[in-house]
């Protein structure tokens, strides 16, 4: 619908993401893509987008989300992407915007509790149910007031209401994989010629993962060990 900002901040001849020119404008009364992205940008967080009117409706989560409903996790709200940005994962190029690694963490459908989409988001309160794979259950969005001050954004705080999918695991320790494709970031970076070493800080116990990612690198990008 409005992807003028997600547009201009991106080039499309240099980074991998979609342009969203073959966006088809669906219209449809659901199910609707529901799709969370690990970014491991200049800070880790979650993306977690919901499609609504043709677009992906986004939020990034700089903890991701709990399933724990005494934890509100802070949601900012950012441009809306296309459609096709749901398939996405790989490598932002280093001189990009959101340059590093995507991985698709959680993908599914969501369903709002209220139809009328455009006057949740009004009111700042939006309940759905999510059938993911990581993600399932009720949840709710809600814009708080207080960490004011956000040029082109406005905070929210995602929150997991009360079912049988509540839980106090920590679920993005639990499940760190992706969805798509079972790799870790680190996986992701080496297979797509990112910087390995600094999405393995995104992966649970990132030392050790660098270590055996780093194995099956070609021996020319290795530094040669230091002679004392
Ligand atoms: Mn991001």
């Amino acid at each position: 619908m409005k992807l003028q900002e997600y547009t201009k901040k991106r080039h499309f001849a240099l980074t991998p993401e979609p342009s969203g020119e073959e966006n088809v404008r669906r219209q449809r009364n659901g199910p609707f893509i529901y799709v969370v992205q690990k970014h491991l940008a200049s800070h880790l967080h979650y993306d977690f987008r919901l499609e609504w009117r043709g677009t992906l409706l986004s939020w990034a989560l700089p903890k991701g989300p709990s399933l724990d409903p005494a934890v509100k996790r802070l949601a900012m709200r950012t441009e809306d992407h296309p459609i096709e940005y749901a398939n996405f994962e790989g490598v932002i190029p280093a001189d990009q915007y959101g340059a590093g690694t995507v991985m698709l963490w959680d993908r599914g459908t969501w369903q709002p509790d209220d139809a009328d989409v455009e006057a949740s988001l009004k009111k700042g309160e939006i309940k759905f149910t999510l059938y993911g794979e990581k993600l399932k259950g009720s949840w709710v969005l809600v814009r708080t007031r207080g960490f004011g001050r956000n040029p082109g954004g406005s905070a929210w705080l995602l929150i997991k209401h009360r079912d049988r999918y509540a839980s106090t695991e920590d679920v993005t320790e639990e499940e760190p994989r992706s969805v798509a494709t079972r790799r870790f970031l680190a996986d992701i970076a080496r297979d797509e010629r990112g910087d390995v070493e600094k999405a393995a800080k995104g992966d649970p116990s990132g030392e050790a993962r660098l270590s055996s990612s780093t194995r099956t690198v070609p021996k020319r990008s290795r530094k040669p060990p230091k002679k004392q």
